[in-house]
Parts: C-alpha cells; sequence; structure tokens
C-alpha cells in the first residue's frame, strides 16, 4: 500500500523536499496557505519598491507538475499526533504516514508591551508589500499636514533582516522624495540595536565598512539600545528616551511556528522542535521537521541558525530520508554545510563571505545576486532560472 507523505509549509525547506521528492518519484501531497512559494530572502527589496511583488514569487505548479504530486491550498490549524492527522482551517483531516513540517516562523517580540500591536514586520510577501504602501501614505500625509514624524523610520534589529531593509531603503529615499517634491535630508532613517553590533554574523572589518556605508547614505545606527515599549507611532529606549516615528518596523527575531509547541513536541525556548541526526522528530520518527521549525544542532553543538541555506539543505535531505524509511534502506546523516553569509547594502552592493573569503562593495553585491541564480537552479532547474531570473536579478 502506498505510504500518504504529507509536507506542511512550502517555502524554503518545504519546496526543497517537494522537489527532491518529484525527482524520486514519490507521491506525496504539500498543504500551503498560498498557491505560490515567496521568495523571503528577498521580501526587503519588495519592501524597497525594487520590482513588483509578483516577480518574487513562483506558482506552486510552475514548480511541481507531476501527476504524483498534489496540492492543497488551505491553512494547518493543528496537529494531532495520536491520529497521525492534520486538521486544516476549510475543516478537512488529512491523514498521513510520514509528515514533513516545514511552517517556518513568526516574529519573536521578546514580551516587549505594545510591540506587536504597534510595529510592521518584515515576513510574508503581504507584509512586504504594507510596508512599501506605508511609506507612501506617510510622504502622502507629510505634504499635507507637514509633521516631520510620516518622515521618520524607525527598523528594530540590526541583523540581516534589518541592515538588509535598511540598504534597501536608503536606496528608495531618493525615488521617493522626488516623487513627493520632499527634501532627501528631511528623511529620518534609525535602526535600533540591542546588541553591541550590528550584522554578528560578518567578520568586524567587513561590519565597519557596512556601518561606514549605512551611516554615509543617511542611516543612524544604535547599538546597545534596548526597546522598552512601543506605544502607537512612539519607540519608548528606557531613560524616559523615546523616538516619535510614523514607521516602525520589527526584525529583531523570529521564533518557529506555534503549532510545533502547541503538538506537544520537545522544543528549545525558540519553540523550534527537536529533531535528530535524520533530522526526524526525536519524539516521533514518522515526523521529519525542517527549515526554521527546526532545533537542529550543528557539528559544534550549538543549533543551527534559522537561513534559508539551512532550509533547503534540510528540504534535500528529507527528502532522501523519506523515501529511504518508506523502501527500507539506511537514511542519510544531515550535515549543515556553510557556504558563507552575504547581506546586501541596497541595491547595488553586499558585503559577508563566500567560503569563508571575505567579499564587499559590488563584489559583494555581485556574489548576492548570484545567490538568487543559484537558488532558482536548485529548485527548478533551467526551467526556473529561464522564467524568474529577468525578474529577480
Ligand atoms: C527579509 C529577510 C531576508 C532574509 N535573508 C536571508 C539571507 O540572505 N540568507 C538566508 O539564508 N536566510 C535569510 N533569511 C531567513 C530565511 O528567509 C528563512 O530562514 C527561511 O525562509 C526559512 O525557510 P522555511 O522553509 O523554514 O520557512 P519559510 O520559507 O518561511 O516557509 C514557510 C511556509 O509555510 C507556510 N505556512 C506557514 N504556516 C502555515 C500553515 N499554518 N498552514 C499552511 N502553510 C503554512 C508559509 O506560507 C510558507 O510558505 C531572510 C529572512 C527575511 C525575512
Amino acid at each position: 500500500m502506498t505510504q500518504k507523505v504529507l509536507i506542511l509549509g512550502a517555502g524554503y525547506a518545504g519546496m526543497m523536499t517537494a522537489s527532491r521528492l518529484e525527482r524520486l518519484s514519490t507521491e506525496f501531497t504539500l498543504i500551503n496557505k498560498n498557491p505560490y512559494h515567496y521568495f523571503t530572502t528577498l521580501l526587503h527589496e519588495v519592501a524597497g519598491g525594487r520590482s513588483t511583488p509578483s516577480n518574487y514569487s513562483v506558482p506552486l505548479t510552475d514548480v511541481l507538475d507531476k501527476p504524483t504530486t498534489h496540492i492543497s491550498i488551505d491553512e494547518v490549524t493543528s496537529i494531532n499526533r495520536r491520529e497521525r492527522t492534520v486538521q486544516l482551517r476549510s475543516g478537512q483531516n488529512e491523514p498521513y504516514d510520514f509528515l514533513v513540517i516545514t511552517v517556518g516562523s513568526v516574529p519573536e517580540y521578546f514580551g516587549i508591551p505594545g510591540l506587536a500591536e504597534n510595529s510592521l514586520v518584515l515576513n510574508t510577501l503581504d507584509s512586504a508589500t504594507r510596508i512599501h504602501q506605508h511609506f507612501e501614505e506617510q510622504m502622502e500625509a507629510y505634504t499635507q499636514d507637514g509633521d516631520m514624524r510620516h518622515l521618520r523610520i524607525v527598523v528594530g534589529g540590526g541583523g540581516l533582516t534589518g541592515i538588509e531593509l535598511l540598504g534597501e531603503l536608503l536606496d528608495l529615499i531618493p525615488e521617493l522624495c522626488a516623487r513627493y517634491g520632499i527634501t532627501e535630508q528631511k528623511i529620518d532613517l534609525q535602526t535600533i540595536e540591542a546588541a553591541s553590533e550590528i550584522l554578528p554574523q560578518i567578520p568586524n572589518r567587513l561590519r565597519s565598512k557596512a556601518v561606514g556605508l549605512l551611516t554615509q547614505k543617511g542611516a543612524t545606527l544604535h547599538v546597545n539600545t534596548r526597546i522598552t515599549e512601543v506605544t502607537a507611532g512612539c519607540v519608548h529606549l528606557g531613560d524616559n528616551q523615546m523616538i516619535e516615528a510614523g514607521t516602525i518596523i520589527w526584525t529583531g527575531g523570529v521564533r518557529a511556528n506555534p503549532l510545533l509547541t502547541d503538538a506537544g513536541f520537545t522544543a528549545d525556548r525558540r519553540g523550534r522542535a527537536k529533531v535528530n541526526q535524520f533530522l526526524q522528530s526525536v519524539d516521533d520518527h514518522h515526523v521529519f521537521v525542517g527549515g526554521d521549525s527546526a532545533w537542529c544542532d550543528g557539528e559544534n553543538g550549538t543549533p543551527l541558525p534559522p537561513t534559508a541555506q539551512m532550509a533547503s539543505q534540510m528540504g534535500h535531505v528529507i527528502a532522501d530520508n523519506v523515501v529511504a524509511l518508506i523502501s527500507g534502506n539506511a537514511m542519510t546523516t544531515f550535515r549543515a554545510r556553510s557556504l558563507g553569509t552575504l547581506a546586501s547594502l541596497g541595491r547595488e552592493v553586499g558585503v559577508g563571505t563566500v567560503l569563508g573569503v571575505p567579499v564587499h562593495g559590488v563584489i559583494g553585491g555581485l556574489f548576492k545576486e548570484s545567490s538568487k541564480l543559484k537558488y532558482l537552479w536548485e529548485l527548478g532547474g533551467i526551467r526556473l532560472v529561464e522564467k524568474k531570473a529577468n525578474q529577480v536579478i
């Protein structure tokens, strides 16, 4: 009898699992909220208006088109491990023999009062579009009432997401100012980071280059600064300091989708489900967990970071291991390979390391662009590269 394989979520891990299972001629059902896969790592470009939002997604059926593939557009509301079923928003119950959970993450607000209610986040295609529309509305509002708060933008978090967004906004400002007849110098763009430095993933020497470039373009970077509360239009920093801003965006952290803790999986403090070396849940060997949903220790014993790079690599191994389990073969141990970290600092330049080699400036930007091609190639081969490359590069 055919074993029923269910994949939850069509992000980096889920799509890589699905496309590999197709190549291995294995039947499966993929359940995802949307009929498309979006490029989360490029959402800052959508927020910055670099290109139209539809260019940053691909219909699931453009990548997955085998007759043995079943796609269901629905939202998973809970997982019943005892009965081996998944409950969907539509009211349906989906049974499984093997489950792959790759439902990504949600923002981590660290219990900061008012932060969730009074800030925008950058985590879906819709949220990125909303951020872009919000800037336009603030510019428009300034032309009506002259209130300088409309021109102040606060980005909470100086990690990869926050800094890539900052770089993109700095490149957007001249364009928007010209359109609304506003002097560029009036825009006040600030980043608030609680740690002692921004971009902790990259070497010191490169970090100072990034700081130099961003501040030269007009951003103010606050480090060692904690957000203590956010109220409507106001970021509170302790010591009675506050910044009033028309735009407040939170990029300070993520935690795993709550579906995992709700289903009772053993989880870390970020809600990620603990997996073994084969990426199976330590609680249930019929369940694989990948991407931002997985608590997977690297070779040095520390948990792997929630990145698309890791999610894609995990997806590949999960597919192989699902097939191995079904056919009674030995499974593959997951070994993470870090190819480096690259942060774009606007439309043309980037900074980071590639296979341990430091890169910055236009070369860094070029490597960042080529990483988009690499991903398209891995996911959908030459067909996807031909279709999307000229839209996102
Ligand atoms: C702006 C930005 C820039 C980034 N830059 C980089 C970078 O340069 N390099 C890098 O490696 N990483 C980067 N990341 C991190 C990276 O995007 C994530 O680590 C990666 O997307 C995780 O992949 P995933 O498959 O676990 O989840 P996701 O890609 O988030 O996919 C989860 C999927 O599950 C679906 N889903 C969620 N809940 C449900 C539900 N209840 N029912 C049905 N479907 C559901 C979602 O719609 C989505 O399709 C960046 C993130 C952001 C936001």
